[in-house]
Protein backbone atom coordinates (compact mmCIF):
# COMPACT_ATOMS: atom_id res chain seq x y z
CA UNK A 1 0.00 0.00 0.00
CA UNK A 2 0.88 3.41 -0.81
CA UNK A 3 2.00 5.75 2.43
CA UNK A 4 2.88 9.56 2.93
CA UNK A 5 5.08 10.17 5.48
CA UNK A 6 5.46 13.82 6.46
CA UNK A 7 9.48 14.68 7.85
CA UNK A 8 10.64 17.60 10.11
CA UNK A 9 13.38 18.71 12.00
CA UNK A 10 14.36 22.15 13.94
CA UNK A 11 17.68 21.03 15.50
CA UNK A 12 21.09 21.30 15.34
CA UNK A 13 21.68 20.34 11.08
CA UNK A 14 17.78 19.82 9.98
CA UNK A 15 18.69 19.96 6.58
CA UNK A 16 21.10 16.98 7.22
CA UNK A 17 18.77 14.78 9.74
CA UNK A 18 16.04 15.11 6.72
CA UNK A 19 18.37 13.83 4.52
CA UNK A 20 19.70 11.34 6.59
CA UNK A 21 15.47 10.23 7.60
CA UNK A 22 14.93 9.85 3.68
CA UNK A 23 18.25 7.96 3.23
CA UNK A 24 17.04 5.95 5.72
CA UNK A 25 13.09 5.08 4.87
CA UNK A 26 14.78 4.14 1.01
CA UNK A 27 17.01 1.74 3.11
CA UNK A 28 13.81 0.00 5.29
CA UNK A 29 11.38 0.92 2.44
CA UNK A 30 10.52 1.04 -1.26
CA UNK A 31 10.97 4.57 -1.49
CA UNK A 32 8.24 5.86 -4.70
CA UNK A 33 9.09 9.65 -3.90
CA UNK A 34 10.86 12.11 -2.30
CA UNK A 35 9.74 16.33 -2.32
CA UNK A 36 12.93 19.00 -1.62
CA UNK A 37 13.81 20.33 1.40
CA UNK A 38 11.27 23.01 3.06
CA UNK A 39 12.32 25.46 5.19
CA UNK A 40 9.24 26.86 7.43
CA UNK A 41 8.43 28.55 10.17
CA UNK A 42 7.38 27.06 13.91
CA UNK A 43 3.08 26.43 14.56
CA UNK A 44 2.16 25.96 17.74
CA UNK A 45 4.37 25.06 20.69
CA UNK A 46 7.09 27.36 22.07
CA UNK A 47 9.60 30.01 20.19
CA UNK A 48 11.87 27.78 18.40
CA UNK A 49 14.23 27.73 15.28
CA UNK A 50 12.43 27.66 11.74
CA UNK A 51 11.94 24.07 10.59
CA UNK A 52 13.04 21.66 7.58
CA UNK A 53 10.22 19.50 6.09
CA UNK A 54 9.73 17.14 3.35
CA UNK A 55 7.28 14.47 2.72
CA UNK A 56 7.80 11.07 1.03
CA UNK A 57 5.75 8.22 -0.73
CA UNK A 58 6.58 4.51 0.14
CA UNK A 59 5.09 1.62 -1.15
CA UNK A 60 5.14 -1.00 1.75
CA UNK A 61 3.13 -4.30 2.83
CA UNK A 62 3.89 -3.57 6.49
CA UNK A 63 0.64 -3.84 8.75
CA UNK A 64 0.53 -0.42 9.77
CA UNK A 65 1.72 -0.44 13.11
CA UNK A 66 4.35 -1.74 12.02
CA UNK A 67 5.19 0.82 9.45
CA UNK A 68 4.71 3.68 12.37
CA UNK A 69 7.13 1.69 14.65
CA UNK A 70 9.76 1.70 11.40
CA UNK A 71 9.18 5.00 11.76
CA UNK A 72 9.76 5.42 15.14
CA UNK A 73 12.66 3.63 14.62
CA UNK A 74 14.20 5.33 12.51
CA UNK A 75 13.58 8.98 14.90
CA UNK A 76 15.01 6.42 17.85
CA UNK A 77 18.16 5.62 15.88
CA UNK A 78 18.50 9.39 14.80
CA UNK A 79 19.09 10.60 18.51
CA UNK A 80 15.34 11.51 18.98
CA UNK A 81 14.14 11.64 23.15
CA UNK A 82 10.93 12.50 24.74
CA UNK A 83 10.19 16.22 24.79
CA UNK A 84 7.67 18.79 24.79
CA UNK A 85 4.77 17.89 22.68
CA UNK A 86 5.14 20.55 19.53
CA UNK A 87 8.98 21.57 21.07
CA UNK A 88 11.86 21.22 19.13
CA UNK A 89 13.48 18.20 17.78
CA UNK A 90 16.29 16.69 15.95
CA UNK A 91 13.67 14.90 13.74
CA UNK A 92 10.00 13.79 13.64
CA UNK A 93 8.38 11.53 10.90
CA UNK A 94 4.94 11.40 10.93
CA UNK A 95 2.83 9.37 9.22
CA UNK A 96 0.10 11.40 7.23
CA UNK A 97 -1.85 8.51 5.45
CA UNK A 98 -1.69 4.83 4.16
CA UNK A 99 -3.78 3.09 1.43
CA UNK A 100 -7.54 3.91 2.18
CA UNK A 101 -6.58 3.38 5.91
CA UNK A 102 -8.73 4.91 8.64
CA UNK A 103 -7.92 4.72 11.91
CA UNK A 104 -9.35 6.57 15.49
CA UNK A 105 -6.53 5.24 17.51
CA UNK A 106 -4.56 7.99 19.88
CA UNK A 107 -1.66 5.45 19.18
CA UNK A 108 -2.18 6.14 15.34
CA UNK A 109 -4.87 8.21 13.60
CA UNK A 110 -5.24 7.33 9.88
CA UNK A 111 -5.08 9.64 8.32
CA UNK A 112 -3.06 12.40 10.96
CA UNK A 113 -5.54 14.73 12.57
CA UNK A 114 -3.70 17.89 11.84
CA UNK A 115 -2.59 17.21 8.28
CA UNK A 116 -4.95 18.96 6.37
CA UNK A 117 -4.83 21.75 8.27
CA UNK A 118 -0.62 22.06 7.83
CA UNK A 119 1.20 23.42 4.58
CA UNK A 120 4.19 22.19 5.75
CA UNK A 121 3.00 19.35 4.89
CA UNK A 122 0.73 19.39 2.13
CA UNK A 123 3.11 21.71 -0.05
CA UNK A 124 5.97 19.15 0.10
CA UNK A 125 3.27 16.36 -0.70
CA UNK A 126 1.77 18.11 -3.73
CA UNK A 127 4.86 19.09 -4.94
CA UNK A 128 5.58 15.29 -5.71
CA UNK A 129 1.86 14.35 -6.13
CA UNK A 130 0.15 17.02 -8.02
CA UNK A 131 -3.08 14.07 -7.78
CA UNK A 132 -2.53 14.10 -4.26
CA UNK A 133 -5.34 13.33 -2.35
CA UNK A 134 -6.66 13.14 1.48
CA UNK A 135 -9.00 10.76 2.44
CA UNK A 136 -10.75 12.52 4.64
CA UNK A 137 -10.81 16.17 2.96
CA UNK A 138 -10.56 15.70 -0.75
CA UNK A 139 -7.44 17.02 -3.15
CA UNK A 140 -4.83 18.51 -1.44
CA UNK A 141 -4.10 21.38 -4.30
CA UNK A 142 -8.01 21.91 -3.05
CA UNK A 143 -7.36 22.14 0.35
CA UNK A 144 -4.29 24.34 0.09
CA UNK A 145 -5.94 27.26 -1.86
CA UNK A 146 -8.70 27.51 1.17
CA UNK A 147 -5.56 27.81 3.78
CA UNK A 148 -5.05 30.74 5.37
CA UNK A 149 -1.26 32.33 3.95
CA UNK A 150 1.18 30.76 5.49
P1 LIG B 1 1.65 15.96 15.77
O1 LIG B 1 1.04 14.59 15.79
O2 LIG B 1 0.67 17.08 16.08
O3 LIG B 1 2.43 16.24 14.52
P2 LIG B 1 4.08 15.31 17.15
O4 LIG B 1 4.52 14.76 15.85
O5 LIG B 1 4.97 16.30 17.83
O6 LIG B 1 2.63 15.99 17.01
P3 LIG B 1 4.81 13.04 18.63
O7 LIG B 1 5.31 13.37 20.01
O8 LIG B 1 5.84 12.78 17.57
O9 LIG B 1 3.78 14.15 18.17
O10 LIG B 1 3.88 11.73 18.66
C1 LIG B 1 2.91 11.57 19.65
C2 LIG B 1 2.14 10.28 19.37
O11 LIG B 1 1.36 10.39 18.19
C3 LIG B 1 2.96 9.04 19.16
O12 LIG B 1 3.02 8.33 20.36
C4 LIG B 1 2.17 8.24 18.08
O13 LIG B 1 1.79 6.98 18.54
C5 LIG B 1 0.95 9.09 17.87
N1 LIG B 1 0.38 9.08 16.52
C6 LIG B 1 -0.96 8.99 16.25
N2 LIG B 1 -1.18 9.00 14.94
C7 LIG B 1 0.04 9.12 14.32
C8 LIG B 1 0.42 9.19 12.95
N3 LIG B 1 -0.49 9.15 11.96
N4 LIG B 1 1.75 9.31 12.67
C9 LIG B 1 2.66 9.36 13.70
N5 LIG B 1 2.35 9.29 15.01
C10 LIG B 1 1.04 9.18 15.33
CA1 LIG C 1 4.47 15.84 13.80
CA1 LIG D 1 5.32 12.67 15.33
Amino acid sequence: MRAVVAIGANLDEPKAAVELAIELLKQATELVAASSLHTTKPVGGPAQPDYVNAVCILESDLPAVELLHLLQGIEKSMGRVREEKWGPRIIDLDLISYGTLLSQDIDLTLPHPFAHQRRFVLEPWLEIDPDAHLLTHGLVAEILVQLPPA
